[in-house]
């Protein structure tokens, strides 16, 4: 992005994609006086309800994308799998760099390039037919994870082999693949942070993050103790990263904590699940944070509010029954105005602060 005085109140934020995260981020840019406008192919845009206007077009149209570009001050993106060749004439109005999406769209990038900066991963290896899936199991072990190297989000695109005996049954995903072997881990957490267009950064507390079925379930403050003394570490892998990427806004890396020190499982290149619970529970939210970042504007205190927190998903048709939430007062809902309550889709969330 070439601005380098802050945009002014007014100015507009383009988002591409519509989901729940996009519809996040609007209400914060509305907080400050900023109006947004969506991008997005799908047929339900969730964050339409909060934004300016919407543009309800492939990714690949161009003519549709140009006129998109031509209502924003900046654009930035609530997806991760937004296809780079097609923003690329987005050009200077993109924050962060699209570099961090092309980093982050492909495991098996991803994993080279935090190992490149001195990260430790699961062993894994690319697997592009049988004859790979079965030289990387006989190297790496079994039980481990078979994971498309795109596309993947919630735990989908993943299967788990428990033995060597498995790889002649397992079917293959159509596209490049990567084999993990399963962490032995105590507790999962991400390190969430804000980088600046000045370059400087700030954290927010590391939640414990209980996943059901590959999918974030809970975060939880405080974090277990090893939580709390593997932090550091991550925090400087994830600095690291946020600099080599010359990043700008929100940037997630999500870890497992282990008896060997944490283990970086993958990055998401935007705001993240498991800071939902910032809205409330810190001094200035993730979206506010990413908002502050892509527009120039100083990023506010990270710190958190609450001796104790949790925040828990609301997942297919429990949505219909989400309102018996707030019988407790200490309780904020969340629910991102999705029409079908799927099975296995994020249809809301709550945040509880405890303060006793
Ligand atoms: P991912 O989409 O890669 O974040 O995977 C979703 C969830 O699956 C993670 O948060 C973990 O709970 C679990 N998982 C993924 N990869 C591994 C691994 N290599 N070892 C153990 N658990 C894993």
């Amino acid at each position: 992005m070439k601005k380098t005085k802050p945009l002014a109140p007014g100015s507009t934020i383009g988002i591409l994609g519509g989901g729940q995260l996009g519809r996040m981020m609007a209400m914060a840019a509305a907080q400050m006086g900023y109006r947004c406008i969506t991008y997005s192919p799908e047929k339900e845009i969730v964050a339409a309800d909060v934004c300016a206007d919407t543009f309800q077009n492939a990714w690949d149209d161009r003519a549709a994308m140009a006129a998109f570009a031509q209502n924003c001050d900046v654009v930035t993106w609530e997806f991760e799998n937004v296809p780079v060749d097609a923003i690329s004439q987005l050009g200077d109005l993109l924050a962060p760099h699209p570099r961090a999406l092309e980093t982050a769209q492909d495991r098996l990038n991803e994993k080279r390039f935090v190992e490149g900066l001195g990260g430790r991963a699961a062993p894994y290896a690319p697997v592009d037919n049988r004859a790979d899936l079965a030289s990387a199991v006989e190297r790496i072990g079994a039980p481990g994870i078979l994971k498309t190297r795109g596309d993947g989000y919630d735990g989908k695109g993943q299967w788990r082999i428990r033995s060597a005996h498995e790889v002649d049954g397992v079917s293959l995903p159509a596209g490049p693949a990567i084999y993990e072997g399963l962490v032995e881990f105590d507790a999962e957490f991400s390190v969430i942070l804000a980088r600046g267009r000045g370059g400087e950064i700030v954290f927010w507390d590391s939640t414990h993050n209980i996943h059901e079925d590959g999918m974030l379930a809970r975060s939880v403050l405080p974090a277990p103790a090893i939580v709390a003394a593997q932090v550091d570490e991550a925090r400087d892998l994830s600095r690291q990263v946020a600099d080599a990427l010359g990043y700008v806004g929100v940037l997630t890396l999500e870890f497992f904590a282990t008896a060997q020190g944490p283990v970086f499982n993958e990055m998401a290149p935007r705001v993240h699940n498991s800071g939902h619970w910032t809205i409330e529970g810190a001094v200035t939210s993730q979206f506010q944070n990413h908002v502050r970042a892509i527009l120039g504007l100083p990023l506010g205190d990270t710190r958190t509010v609450a001796p104790a927190m949790v925040m828990h998903n609301i997942v297919g048709k429990d949505a219909k029954t989400a309102h018996a939430s707030l019988s407790d007062p200490a309780t904020q809902l969340h629910l991102y105005g999705k029409a079908r309550a799927l099975d296995g889709r994020k249809m809301g969330h709550t945040t509880t602060l405890k303060f006793d």
